[in-house]
């Protein structure tokens, strides 16, 4: 058996459908006496969450976005400062949360994290903030939310379209985190169970709205991926969607469907193990090639050159992707990106 180090993060989760009603009570046992609530602008469920923390609510901060624009932050800050607020409520997907977070780092108030994507953010200590096309990562204790309520209820209104490619996001967490660097057994259980609920949920999901126990089994699968993702380290996969998210602009959730099965066949041999529990949890023989096929079945991207990526950027793609080592099960190469590259663009099967 391989020696681990294994390093427990600590908040409190609470999921159930209906869990909503529970946020006022979460909201002071955190501490919380005057709450900012983050959102993107859709606002979808602004009235809803202050609905329930009734005189909790300090403010409504509804202008978050992907990535985290630093003036976004700043001006999030800036609220916060002016309504004396004591904590961050964030409702919605990666980028609400991902503003709490950029608050959080700065002033390091608690955060209750109403996760209504699949992303993950919510369960990790990993902030980013974007300046000037650049986005700065990094792990920070003080960012980690302190209680996450993930309520299914609030994922009804995910279209597939969006839960799709929001799912694979998830199981790239786990695939990754299976042959990390610093793989541990405790996250290796975890994963491989987030890959079992989420795969065989997402094609129910995407068929209908209205299966309340898919969308609760899928967000359970995306809860193990963010524990996932927040507890060890990844590798090729991500380092390739940062570098495609970051420098050409292309849509989060998707980049991550499109790359994930050529990621994984790029690790297949240098990884065995990771890819026999991968395609075990995910009841294919083979793991690329079974995550294409889910790709395709819940009809999430499969190809970069659908989701807006120029074929002139694939040089400079996989330049950027290799020119700062970073750990990988294979050895990161130009050649072997290109090619994986190449591949992704025109969807072909891995
Ligand atoms: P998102 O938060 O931008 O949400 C995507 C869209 O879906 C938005 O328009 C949003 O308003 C809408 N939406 C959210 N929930 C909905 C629902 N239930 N019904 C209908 N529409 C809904 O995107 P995302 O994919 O959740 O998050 C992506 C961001 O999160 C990126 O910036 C990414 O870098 C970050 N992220 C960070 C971490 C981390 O650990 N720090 C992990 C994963 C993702």
């Amino acid at each position: 058996m391989q020696p681990f180090v294994y390093e427990q993060l600590t908040h409190r989760v609470i999921f159930g459908a209906g869990s909503l009603a529970r946020l006022a009570d979460e909201a002071r046992r955190a501490g919380i006496q005057r709450a900012l609530v983050v959102s993107t602008p859709d606002r979808r469920f602004v009235d809803q969450v202050t609905r329930q923390l009734g005189s909790l609510v300090a403010g409504v901060y509804a202008n978050a976005a992907m990535h985290v624009p630093i003036e976004r932050a700043h001006e999030a800050l800036s609220q916060v400062q002016s309504l004396k607020a004591d904590g961050c409520v964030a409702v919605g997907g990666g980028s609400a949360i991902g503003l709490a977070k950029a608050i959080a780092l700065d002033i390091g108030l608690p955060i209750i994290a109403v996760p209504t994507t699949y992303a993950g953010s919510e369960m990790t200590s990993i902030y980013g903030v974007s300046e000037g096309g650049v986005k700065r990562t990094g792990r920070d204790h003080r960012v980690l939310p302190r209680t996450v309520l993930y309520d299914p209820a609030l994922t009804a209104s995910l279209p597939g379209r969006v839960a799709g490619p929001s799912g694979m996001n998830a199981l790239a967490h786990c695939v990754e985190a299976l042959y990390a660097q610093d793989a541990n057994p405790v996250i290796t259980l975890v994963a491989q169970e987030g890959i079992r609920a989420m795969s065989h949920a997402l094609p129910l999901v995407v068929r209908s709205q209205d299966d309340v126990e898919a969308r609760s089994q899928a967000l359970y699968g995306a809860w193990l991926a963010g524990m996932s993702l927040g507890a060890v380290g990844m590798a090729i996969h991500h380092k390739l969607c940062h570098t495609l998210g970051g420098s050409f602009g292309l849509p989060h959730a998707e980049v991550h469907s499109v790359i994930l099965p050529h990621a994984a066949a790029f690790n297949r041999d240098a990884a065995p193990e990771a890819m026999r529990v991968a395609a075990l949890a995910l009841e294919e023989p083979d793991a690329p090639r079974g995550l294409f096929e889910l790709a395709l079945r819940i009809g999430a991207p499969t190809s970069l050159k659908a989701i807006g990526m120029p074929e002139s950027g694939l040089d400079r793609a996989a330049t950027l992707a290799t020119q700062n080592p970073y750990y990988n099960p294979r050895p990161v190469d130009y050649a072997g990106v290109r090619v994986l590259l190449e591949n992704a663009y025109h969807g072909r099967r891995p």
